[in-house]
């Protein structure tokens, strides 16, 4: 199994950052010793001073695929989760000066908190509208919707299988919206896919 993220997904969050809009995704991953689940507290590695919380909604892939054509990419997944791609951002920020690969930054152990709970594309609404969010000490920090993202589970599933092929079990983190900040000792998040809550841990 194999943790995919995809970057600088949602125009906002880009702009918070001040990063530059691609034209396709950015991807990066995480190996299976980032995640962290079971609602499990996330406890803050000694060697960086500044974690943010990033939220997520995640896709869970269902079958093999490579160089999958972006009509057919809805097949490879039916179950949406959600997650926190946790990232050192004192650290990514001197690796991304250099010129240097991000995996300090977020792949290291439990970097990808994880829903137990997936629910099933067909349960949603609207499944090209899923509004999800995070609340720490019970405030809202960021507020996310599936239909602003640059780049839609489908293009993300046909892009990223260009370059690797997907296996079922695979986790696809799609991008955060604005609203990312540091997390300190002692927080409490609740993330909520609609109005579900599939996020509640500490942080230590
Ligand atoms: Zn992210």
């Amino acid at each position: 199994m194999k943790i995919i993220c995809i970057g600088r997904n949602y125009v906002a969050h880009i702009q918070e950052l001040k990063n530059e809009i691609p034209d396709e995704p950015v991807i990066f991953m995480k190996p299976d010793t980032a995640l962290l689940r079971n609602n499990d507290p996330f406890f803050i590695p000694g060697w960086t001073n500044d974690v943010h919380h990033e939220i997520e909604l995640v896709i869970k892939i269902n079958r093999i695929g490579k160089s999958i054509e972006k009509k057919f990419a809805h097949r490879y997944f039916d179950e949406i989760g959600l997650g926190i791609d946790f990232t050192a951002r004192d650290v990514q920020n001197n690796l991304k000066a250099k010129g240097l690969p991000w995996e300090k930054a977020k792949a290291f152990d439990k970097a990808a908190a994880l829903s137990n709970t997936f629910i099933s594309k067909s349960v949603f609404e609207n499944p090209k509208a899923i509004p999800f969010k995070l609340d720490i000490n019970g405030v809202q920090v960021q507020v996310g919707n599936s239909e602003l993202m640059i780049f839609d589970f489908e293009e993300i599933i046909s892009q990223v299988s260009k370059y690797v092929t997907l296996k079922m079990g695979d986790l696809i983190y799609t991008g955060t919206p604005a609203g990312v900040g540091a997390v300190k000792i002692g927080d409490h998040l609740e993330g909520y896919l609609e109005d579900r809550k599939l996020l509640d841990f500490m942080i230590k």
